[in-house]
């Protein structure tokens, strides 16, 4: 995407391993295929992983952050480990990952999500608003519009180069037939937009 989101999020993945922390790199299972195969390219082996429940973050969480004692050694001393979740493309997840994540931080993990502010439409993603007021900060990337160089607040999604109708379906799908271009809201394009 034209704001640099995914790139943004996998340097920001690269810093917290650096920084020593053990790390799930996710993103829903609701992604197409195509756009989480154009994501895995990033470098960031992990960016496979998947989860459509609670039950998955949570199974990852004790796999990843809690390491096994060793049964024949009761004096071991478990190992004190930084816990990070990294979740990309946050805005195609459900609803029911607002109560998940808030679980999380309230076991004090440190959780990084990135997603889009809203639609190709112009709508916003209403995970995103309720996720918002659970962030300790919050990054607003933003692009120039390709026609005119003013602020982008939209984001301009284009089939083999024609702006894609109002009805067509919301999550983006990869692939070289869609394409966006960060535009204004003067220059955004939204076809059998209701009202427009
Ligand atoms: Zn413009």
């Amino acid at each position: 995407m034209a704001a640099n989101k995914s790139a943004n999020f996998v340097e920001r993945v690269r810093w917290l391993r650096k920084e020593g922390y053990s790390l799930s790199v996710c993103m829903p299972a609701e992604v197409d295929a195509k756009l989480m195969h154009a994501q895995s390219r990033t470098g960031v082996s992990e960016y496979a992983n998947r989860f459509n429940s609670a039950l998955d973050i949570e199974r990852w969480m004790s796999e990843v952050f809690e390491p096994k004692k060793d049964k024949d050694d009761p004096n071991e001393i478990p190992i004190r480990v930084k816990k990070a979740l990294c979740i990309d493309e946050v805005q195609d997840a459900g609803l029911w990952l607002v109560d998940a994540i808030g679980n999380l931080i309230e076991r004090g993990r440190t959780i990084v999500v990135a997603g889009r502010e809203t639609d190709f439409r112009g709508e916003p993603f209403p995970i995103m608003e309720k996720l918002r007021p659970l962030a300790d900060s919050y990054m607003v990337l933003t692009a120039v519009c390709v026609i005119c160089g003013r602020k982008a607040e939209r984001s301009q999604r284009l089939v083999d180069g024609k702006p894609a109708p109002w009805d067509s379906p919301v999550r983006e799908r990869g692939g070289p037939r869609e394409t966006y271009q960060p535009r204004c809201v003067a220059h955004h394009e939204v076809p059998g937009r209701p009202g427009g």
